[in-house]
Order: structure tokens, then C-alpha cells, then sequence
């Protein structure tokens, strides 16, 4: 099984040995959740079942953003509690992940369940040298103990996840959730490892960091270490997700544990509509319980997914999902019967197809070609052979039919 390592856009062995282990950093939970989520986690549900029929022995962990400041955002301009705004998100988006057959993760992780495991990390940097205090006068208690921040110059490998210039990195971290310009820090790019508590903020014990919360990058840290242990083997999310979020948690991890983080990284590409990058903004989200509601079979939807490669960026449209739709029916279809065209070859395909790299659009091509043949008729036909196919495509590919 072979994937393609966005740090180095190398072909590498996905998993190290018999145990194969994985970190998906999981949603903030507001607006959950959007087609760009949900072919995120569809996509790395394959390769947990590429694994599982390879005989790898597999642990996923994954998390939720229960406090960030964007939830505490939302939740303050539309009066409601961060925490039920938080919880009835995470139910909403955990019955789209199962409406798309998405394997749950070993370990489920909220942030403030980790908290004090995040102190200790935090305290572990600070005595380390590799982080540092930065004054806080709008603190709700200014004693003295400051926000802290990382100091990137104590990681020697600083950059090697996303591979980017300087410029571009300042640029990204002013755009997703970075603070380059705070006065205090040593460098633009340092990011955020406990924020003290300021008014109106949820605030937790922190032992001697005093009250405050985790910055988002030290979570994934923390909670990808003590699920999986380091290091582990691959770490995936959107592309967006690449630079500062897994530069970052990979940085802290390295530094947490002798410069042990994630073997490989997976990048999913940005899913569009209709031409427009799907954006809380341009209010232009299509909702997996919207469609849900509208009664799409949610199956539909994840073979519209797996139409595309993981990797690359899409669009998705009202054809897209026709033509799933009319591709799970052409499928239905050809299973129908009892007998038809040897399926052997068929499953070995679809396996060699997503141990290169995840291949799914030639896994489905190749259920097309089958099934193709099997409406045709066959002289010869081999009982049984449409129950391989079934389910080669719900093991493999996740798909009911
Ligand atoms: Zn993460």
C-alpha cells in the first residue's frame, strides 16, 4: 500500500508495520458537515479499509475542536452556549459520518478532555527552552504568567511538512487562525500554545500556566501522541490544513518525543461548487444533512466522493451527484443476479488500484467494467460472482448497495 507523502510528493509505504496508524485532525464543530469534510474522512475511511484487507492491524484517532475561537464566535453571535452549539454539532456531523458508512476512529478525542495532558505538554516546552511567555495586560488576571508560544528555532526540522517560503508562510498564518503580527512574540510565525483566560472566554486549570485554554495546533499534538504513540504513521486533513496546523503539531510532537512525529502526511484536495471554493463566507456550504434531508442516498454521495482522486481538487455540482446516483442504480442493477462474469480479477484491480495511492476512480471503473459485462450476459457465467463484487464494494469502497 503506497501513498504519496505531501511533504516529499513521493511514493512511500503507508504503513511502517503490522500495526498501521493514523491521526485525522477532526472538524471544529460548527457548519458540520460540508462535502470538503465529508471527502476528507471518506477518503482516509478507504485507506483504513485498504489496510485492514492488507492485514494491518489498524488504530485511527481523531479529534473534535471543541473550543476554538471561531465555535466561541458563532456561538456568541447567535446566543447560544458554545458547549450546545459544540455537542449538537459533534452528534450531527457523527450521523453523516455514519449515514456515509465512515468506520468510526478507534479514539475520539474532544479537546476538553485533553487538558491537562496539554498543560503538562506545554510545561514540558517551556522548561525544554522551546517555548516562551508573552505579556497579556488584557488578561481577565494579568499575574504575570503571560500567553505562551513556541519558539520554532528550538525545532531544527521546522518547515519540512509543507516546504514553504517565509513569505508564504506569514501570509497562510494570518489567513487560518495564526497571529503573526501579536507584539511580544520572538518571531511572526510562532504559534499559540496556551492562551490565559480573558473575559467572556471559557477557561480551564492550568496548573502553573494559570487559567486559560490550548492553542489548536498543541491539541492534535498531544492527543495524536497519547492515542497512537510517536511516531505514528500517517497524519491527514484538508490541504488547508498543511500549513500552519500540521507544520505546527508535527513541530511540537518532534519536540515532545525526540523528534518522533508522523511518518507521512495526506493532504485531501478543497472540494468547490459550481466553480467558487465552498466557503462559510460565500455561504455557498452544501451540507451532508441538507442532502440527507432532501432524501439523497447518502451512498450516492460517497460514490460521487470516490469519483475523484483524493489528492486533487473538485468541484462538486448537481451532475456529480446524477451521475453517482445513476452509477449505484447501473450497479444494483448488474448484481441483480446469481450468476455472472468472473469477479476475481475485478477485486484484485480494485485492490491494486488503491494500494497505488488510493486510486478510487479506477476501483469504480473497474466495478463499471464488470458490470458492463454482467448486463451483457455472459456465456459462461460464475455463481456467485455478483456477491464478490457486492461486497468488494462495501468492504473496499464503503458502498451498500
Ligand atoms: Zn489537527
Amino acid at each position: 500500500m503506497q501513498v504519496r507523502d505531501s511533504s516529499t510528493d513521493r511514493l512511500v509505504v503507508a504503513a511502517a508495520g503490522q500495526d498501521a496508524t493514523l491521526y485525522v485532525c477532526g472538524i471544529t464543530p460548527y457548519d458540520a458537515t460540508h462535502l470538503g469534510h465529508a471527502a476528507t474522512y471518506v477518503a482516509f475511511d478507504v485507506l483504513g479499509r485498504a489496510w485492514r484487507d492488507a492485514g494491518h492491524r489498524v488504530r485511527y484517532a481523531s479529534n473534535v475542536t471543541d473550543v476554538d475561537d471561531p465555535l466561541l464566535e458563532r456561538a456568541t453571535a447567535t446566543g447560544v452556549d458554545w458547549r450546545d452549539l459544540a455537542a449538537e454539532q459533534t452528534a450531527l456531523y457523527a450521523e453523516d459520518m455514519t449515514a456515509l458508512a465512515v468506520i468510526p476512529p478507534d479514539v475520539y478525542s474532544g479537546v476538553v478532555e485533553v487538558i491537562p495532558a496539554v498543560v503538562a505538554a506545554v510545561e514540558v516546552l517551556l522548561a525544554a527552552g522551546a517555548a516562551y511567555r508573552v505579556p497579556t495586560p488584557d488578561a481577565l488576571v494579568d499575574d504575570g504568567l503571560g500567553d505562551v508560544y513556541a519558539d520554532l528555532t528550538a525545532d531544527i526540522d521546522f518547515g519540512a511538512v509543507a516546504g514553504l517560503d517565509d513569505d508564504t508562510m506569514r501570509t497562510l498564518s494570518h489567513e487560518r487562525g495564526g497571529d503573526p503580527d501579536r507584539p511580544g512574540k520572538r518571531a511572526p510565525l510562532d504559534p499559540l500554545l496556551w492562551r490565559r483566560e480573558r473575559a467572556g472566554e471559557p477557561a480551564w486549570d492550568g496548573g502553573s500556566l494559570g487559567r486559560g485554554r490550548p492553542g489548536w495546533h498543541i491539541e492534535c499534538a498531544v492527543i495524536a501522541r497519547d492515542a497512537l504513540g510517536l511516531p505514528f504513521d500517517v497524519e491527514g486533513g484538508g490541504s488547508d490544513l498543511q500549513f500552519p496546523h500540521h507544520e505546527m503539531s508535527t513541530s511540537h510532537a518532534r519536540l515532545l518525543d525526540e523528534g518522533r512525529g508522523a511518518r507521512v502526511h495526506l493532504h485531501t484536495g478543497m472540494v468547490g461548487l459550481d466553480g467558487h471554493k465552498m466557503s462559510k463566507s460565500r455561504g455557498n456550504l452544501v451540507l451532508v444533512s441538507r442532502l440527507r434531508e432532501e432524501g439523497v442516498d447518502p451512498m450516492a454521495v460517497r460514490a460521487a466522493i470516490l469519483a475523484h482522486r483524493y489528492r486533487d481538487d473538485w468541484d462538486w455540482t448537481d451532475e456529480s451527484l446524477r451521475s453517482a446516483q445513476e452509477r449505484i442504480e447501473f450497479w444494483r442493477r448488474a448484481v441483480s443476479g446469481n450468476g455472472g462474469p468472473d469477479a476475481e480479477s475485478t477485486l484484485a484491480g480494485v485492490r491494486a488500484a488503491l494500494a497505488d495511492d488510493l486510486d478510487t476512480p479506477t476501483a469504480l471503473a473497474l466495478i463499471d467494467d464488470w458490470s458492463h459485462l454482467s448486463l451483457a450476459g455472459t456465456a459462461d457465467p460464475v455463481e456467485g460472482a455478483p456477491g464478490v463484487i457486492s461486497r468488494t464494494l462495501d468492504a473496499l469502497l464503503g458502498i451498500r448497495l
